[in-house]
């Protein structure tokens, strides 16, 4: 007996001890579920390398792609991110049904973003290889769904210094420069879904806006690759996963999120600009890697916990619009919004320039914390400002859309920010158009 008592006291202590640390690592009381899976990519040497077309023999470094899958008890939806240079359409399509098929997610509510990296393939033109993406994607997606558990999301915002706006309006014509004074969103915003287990987030969305281009072009007098890197790589978006995921030992899955990088480069002064050598890949990834590892760590300090929500509504909107082209014809694309409690994902395709999310950004702060992605859910190629094309230059000149564009693409990704976010403002909205626009789709 007089062993007895000590002991049971002792055995009681741990189970207080325990309770009170599970109290204070504030375990997740959350509806959130998430599951994530990645799964390498790399294209073979008989696919060509696009977005910088270039011979290569042999990869760098992997290119992955990411499956994150999320359910809030009502709502199923999917993001998938892609180490290439767009989100072809076949892509996007075909990963949608892997994802439906393995995950149960509705296709309309799977986002998909390509890193607009210049050092893969080509989607459509590499149909073996292209097989090999879904069936991994599939496998993935099979892999994210069967892992799926309670989170609750942290926020962060830090920077990257290497990146730069690349046009420059000389006596009123754009030219192709590095330029410093331009417009430019150097932010990185993180998104983290923790377990309450363990310091480690189980998955980790990073956002920043730069072309992955690093091993393009080099000017003339540039060494060691004056016709471009000779080698497939995921360039820094795919850098900087592998720097934060070794930085937790491997126990997290990170994936990269392209915004609105039309006009904006890595900061490599040449004639333009020079191709980049190991040292400055190395870098752009530490730096990205480095500043999402801030925000990542700051995320967790108590007080900055403290503010995260225990429920998270879980909504995705989306609507195909037609955007007039220079040919005087119509394209159609898809504009997205998924938000996740606070965070708000807006998505189109292409490649929107630097002050498109800018502007969206402005018109939704007030309302949701807002993460503008370009690349995403189709193939578009550039889409310039209607300013931007007044003073012409690469990105106007390229874009097949009109400068119209801008204010269709603007007003729709605004309704698709309203449908998920503003509800009540909508039901109550006595404005004639909006409540035409109402009895219209209920009918
Ligand atoms: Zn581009």
């Amino acid at each position: 007996m007089r062993i007895a008592r000590p002991l049971h006291f002792a055995s009681l202590s741990i189970i207080f001890f325990s309770a009170a640390l599970r109290a204070d690592e504030s375990k997740p009381v959350s509806n959130l579920k998430v599951g994530v899976a990645k799964v390498v990519i790399t294209p073979p040497d008989s696919a060509p390398t696009v977005g910088h077309p270039r011979p290569t023999k042999g990869a760098r470094d992997p290119l992955r792609a990411g499956v994150l899958i999320l359910d809030d008890g009502k709502t199923r939806a999917a993001i998938a991110t892609f180490d290439l240079v767009d989100a072809f359409d076949s892509l996007v399509k075909r990963t949608r049904a892997a994802i439906a098929e393995k995950a149960g997610v509705p296709p309309e509510n799977i986002l998909v973003n390509a890193s607009h990296n210049h050092s893969g393939s080509d989607f459509d033109k590499n149909p073996e290889w292209a097989d090999d993406v879904i069936a991994k994607i599939a496998k993935a997606a099979s892999e994210a769904s069967a892992n799926m558990k309670p989170v609750t999301v942290g926020y962060g915002v830090d920077h990257i210094g290497f990146s730069i706006n690349r046009r420059k309006v000389i006596n009123g014509r754009a030219v192709v420069r590095l330029n410093p004074e331009g417009p430019n969103d150097q932010r990185v915003k993180v998104l983290r879904f923790d377990d309450g287990e363990s310091l480690t987030p189980v998955a980790v969305l990073m956002h920043a806006i730069c072309h992955p281009c690093f091993f393009t072009w080099g000017d003339n007098a540039t060494e060691p690759h004056p016709n471009g890197f000779p080698m497939k790589s995921a360039d820094f978006p795919g850098e900087a996963q592998t720097f934060i995921e070794k930085a937790y030992d491997n126990g997290t899955k990170v994936m990269f999120l392209q915004g609105c990088a039309g006009d904006i480069r890595p900061n490599l002064p040449g004639d333009p600009y020079r191709c980049a050598d190991e040292a400055d890949i190395q870098w752009a990834g530490r730096d990205l890697g480095g500043a999402v590892l801030k925000a990542l760590a700051k995320s967790m300090i108590r007080e900055e916990r403290s503010k995260r929500q225990t429920h998270y509504k879980l909504k995705v909107a989306s609507e195909r619009i037609a955007l007039p082209t220079k040919d005087g014809g119509k394209i159609e694309v898809e504009l997205m919004a998924m938000k996740i409690g606070p965070y708000l994902l807006l998505a189109m395709p292409g490649e929107p320039m630097v002050e498109y999310g800018l502007k969206l950004e402005e018109a939704i702060a007030d309302r949701a914390v807002p993460i503008v992605l370009g690349y995403s859910n189709g193939k578009l190629g550039y889409i310039a400002t209607a300013a931007a094309h007044s003073v012409g230059g690469y990105e106007p000149t390229q874009s097949p859309v009109t400068p119209e564009a801008e204010e269709i693409l603007l007003r729709g990704l605004n309704r698709m920010a309203d449908r998920v976010v503003g509800d009540v403002f909508e039901t109550f909205n006595k404005h004639p158009a909006e409540v035409k626009m109402r009895v219209e789709k209920e009918r």
